[in-house]
């Protein structure tokens, strides 16, 4: 997948858990769903010419030297234990705001690298076998389509969100 839809991705997850609170701050809610786009385009840091892989050129090239292409930079379980892990030691509000962000945006990029012809590693490093729920070729049409509605569905939530529409109602009350 390319990176807007990923970060449409990012943007849809993060929206939706916004729509869930019961009451919305600014300064949380900006660092919740900044940190949900960053994650949704982390992963791809270990390709150097992604989009973020580009930004980061030296730090990509060595990553994809040592870790190679959606292996270690694409695993569930790696980010599973490091959210566990960086959850238990952060304390304070805002970081955990960051945190959950972060790992939701990373998420979102893993569920959607899942729905391409090439795969997601589930179970790296257990197993390289990768698994594809759908066969969405990067940069095809029907990824253009797929990054079109998640971008009207991101539209829609967010005028429900600030309360403009409430076509669908996702929000609480
Ligand atoms: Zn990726």
């Amino acid at each position: 997948m390319n990176y807007k839809t990923h970060i449409n991705g990012g943007i849809l997850a993060g929206l939706y858990i916004t729509s869930q609170m019961q009451s919305i701050n600014i300064l949380p809610t900006a660092i919740f769903l900044g940190s949900s786009i960053i994650g949704s385009l982390l992963p791809d840091i270990d390709h150097k010419n992604s989009y973020i892989g580009k930004r980061v050129k030296p730090v990509s090239k060595v990553i994809n030297k040592l870790a190679g292409h959606r292996k270690l930079f694409h695993s569930p379980i790696l980010y599973l234990v490091l959210y566990i892990g960086s959850m238990s030691v952060v304390t304070n509000k805002l970081g955990l705001n960051f945190l959950f962000g972060l790992f939701l945006g990373i998420f979102s990029h893993l569920f959607l690298d899942s729905l391409t012809v090439g795969g997601l590693p589930w179970f790296y490093p257990i197993s390289k076998k990768r698994f594809s729920l759908a066969h969405i070729k990067t940069n095809s049409q029907l990824e253009f389509t797929l990054c079109g509605i998640l971008l009207c569905v991101n539209v829609v939530v967010l005028l429900d969100i600030l309360k403009i529409t409430s076509i669908f109602t996702f929000t609480q009350g």
